[in-house]
This record gives C-alpha cells, sequence and structure tokens, in this order.
C-alpha cells in the first residue's frame, strides 16, 4: 500500500496491468508518489480547482492530484491498456476522477474546462509525452480569447525546452516558445528532475514549469507575431533588416523604432509586440 492513499504501489499496478513503458507514446512513468505530489503542489491550492491532466499513464500524477484534495480530475489518456489501472483509482475517489480516452492533440480543451469547471479554478498538470508537449503548450498560450480558461498550467518538459519557454532576450535559449510565454504568462522553472527519477530513464534531465496568466497582456495580434517570431528566429544570427525582409524589412523596423541592425534575441516581448502592430 502506498502512504499518500492505500492504493498499490505503482510498480505493482505496472506489473498487474502489463503497462510496459512505449517509447512512441512518450512514456517514460514517475513511480515516486512523493515526487509527484511535489509537482501537484506546485500548481498552488487544489480544493477548489478542477485539474485537467494530459496523459495520467498508470496513475502517479493522478493519485498525487487527488490525494492532495482537488474536487475535479479530468484525465485524457491515449493508451487504452492504461484505462483499467485509472478505474482502481476513480473507485478509490468516488466521483473526482474522469478518464477519457483519445488523443489530447484534438481536445478542444476550453469546452471540456467548460463542462467540468464548476466555478473554481482550472489547473492543468501534466507530465507531459515529449513528442506532444510543445504543441500542447502552444496551443493552451494561443487562443484568441484571453485570459484563457486555464488559471493556471504545471507541466514537466525536458529541461532545454523548459528553458526556452522561461528565457527573455539576450538568452541563448530565446525564441518563439519565450516571447510566446512572455507576452501572455509569467513563466518560471520549478525545479529539475533528473532521468533516474523516470521508468525507464530518459536521457536528459527534465524540469517542471509553472505559467499563470498575465490578465492584461500587451495588444498584439497572435498571427503576426507568430510569423514574425519565426522570420525573425529562423535566421537568429542574421540583422534583422535580413531576417525579417520578406515581412517588410528596413521599412517595417523603422515604423516600429526598431534598429534594422539588431538581432532578434536582442528584441524584448514589448518590442516583438511593437513589431507585429506594425506589420
Ligand atoms: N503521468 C504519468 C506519469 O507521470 O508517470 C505518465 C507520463 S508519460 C511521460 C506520458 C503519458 O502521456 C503516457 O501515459 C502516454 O500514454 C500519454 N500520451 C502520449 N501521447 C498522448 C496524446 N497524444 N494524448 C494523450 N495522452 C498521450
Amino acid at each position: 500500500m502506498a502512504a499518500i492513499d492505500g492504493l498499490p504501489p505503482l510498480r505493482d499496478v505496472i506489473a498487474r496491468f502489463g503497462l510496459d513503458a512505449r517509447k512512441a507514446l512518450g512514456q517514460n512513468f514517475l513511480l515516486d508518489l512523493n515526487l509527484t505530489q511535489k509537482i501537484a503542489r506546485t500548481a498552488g491550492p487544489l480544493e477548489d480547482a478542477t485539474v485537467i491532466e494530459v496523459g495520467p499513464g498508470p496513475g502517479g500524477l493522478t493519485r498525487a492530484i487527488l490525494s492532495l484534495g482537488a474536487r475535479k480530475l479530468v484525465a485524457i489518456e491515449r493508451d487504452s491498456r492504461c484505462l483499467p489501472a485509472l478505474d482502481e483509482v476513480s473507485a478509490h475517489y468516488p466521483g473526482r476522477l474522469t478518464v477519457i480516452e483519445g488523443d489530447a492533440l484534438k481536445v478542444d480543451f476550453a469546452a471540456l474546462a467548460a463542462e467540468h469547471g464548476d466555478g473554481g479554478p482550472v489547473r492543468i498538470i501534466a507530465n507531459l509525452p515529449y513528442n506532444v508537449g510543445t504543441q500542447l503548450l502552444v496551443n493552451w498560450l494561443t487562443p484568441s480569447a484571453w485570459p484563457p480558461f486555464w488559471a493556471s498550467m504545471t507541466l514537466m518538459f525536458q529541461r532545454e525546452v523548459g528553458l526556452r519557454i522561461v528565457a527573455s532576450e539576450d538568452d541563448d535559449h530565446y525564441g518563439r516558445l519565450g516571447v510566446l510565454a512572455g507576452w501572455r504568462t509569467d513563466a518560471r522553472l520549478a525545479f529539475d528532475v533528473p532521468p533516474q527519477a523516470f521508468t525507464p530513464p530518459p536521457k536528459v534531465t527534465s524540469t517542471v514549469v509553472h505559467l499563470e496568466p498575465i490578465v492584461a497582456p500587451i495588444p498584439c495580434d497572435i498571427a503576426k507575431l507568430e510569423r514574425l517570431t519565426q522570420a525573425a528566429f529562423g535566421q537568429r544570427r542574421k540583422m534583422l533588416r535580413q531576417s525579417v525582409k520578406s515581412l517588410g524589412g528596413e521599412a517595417l523596423l523603422t515604423r516600429a523604432a526598431i534598429d534594422p541592425q539588431r538581432r532578434a534575441e536582442t528584441l524584448s516581448v514589448e518590442e516583438f509586440c511593437r513589431l507585429a502592430n506594425a506589420l
């Protein structure tokens, strides 16, 4: 029995349900429930929250979230082999866990939150599959309406990706992700998780990132911002007058009062928004 909830240890769950990890599904499981509780705690108070989790797998993080009192948890899992194990967690926490079998990339999360939310904050907490994690984050950062349906996101990424999310100008990791996250959120690295904490261990260190929406980000058109960051960071070592040539080059930069000789990685989020607004 695991100390946090009286359910069987995850190692036994994995053996009983034959959940050998599949690389194609980005399966690196966390079996230490103290660690999964630490991740869940990073999200903030859960008692009045509706939590959305992507990729519950055998249920380590799921159990932590429920043990810390989340009123409601909706989890989306692509691997049907995990469903019987998650049914046991559901039975242990009656009426609090809903598991949806499917591909998170195809889920309308705002609709899901509206359906399952009951007025409290919606928190996204996930140890994301590495192959779809960045795309999910970008989807959650780019709805047309803002503030979004979520009050916080606490997400595990490869450390390299985490560094890109929290990066600001004059940092080698600064790029499209840093501009998007910096524009609309307060994002911070919470803590690192070493490879050996996972089963099987991935090749690299992971990190937990916590993001909260900025209530009133600088007004700016997302599609234009995306086109600009793509062009500017696509040739990040070149001067901007060259890298954004196809979008107006020197004339555009002059209109936005930005020196055409600068490089993408020196521009603040505010300057990127100014450029997007000048497009
Ligand atoms: N939450 C568990 C943990 O922390 O031990 C498992 C995390 S594992 C890194 C990623 C999980 O996401 C796996 O259970 C995998 O089956 C699931 N997954 C992979 N691709 C998915 C997708 N497109 N939609 C939903 N779940 C997915």
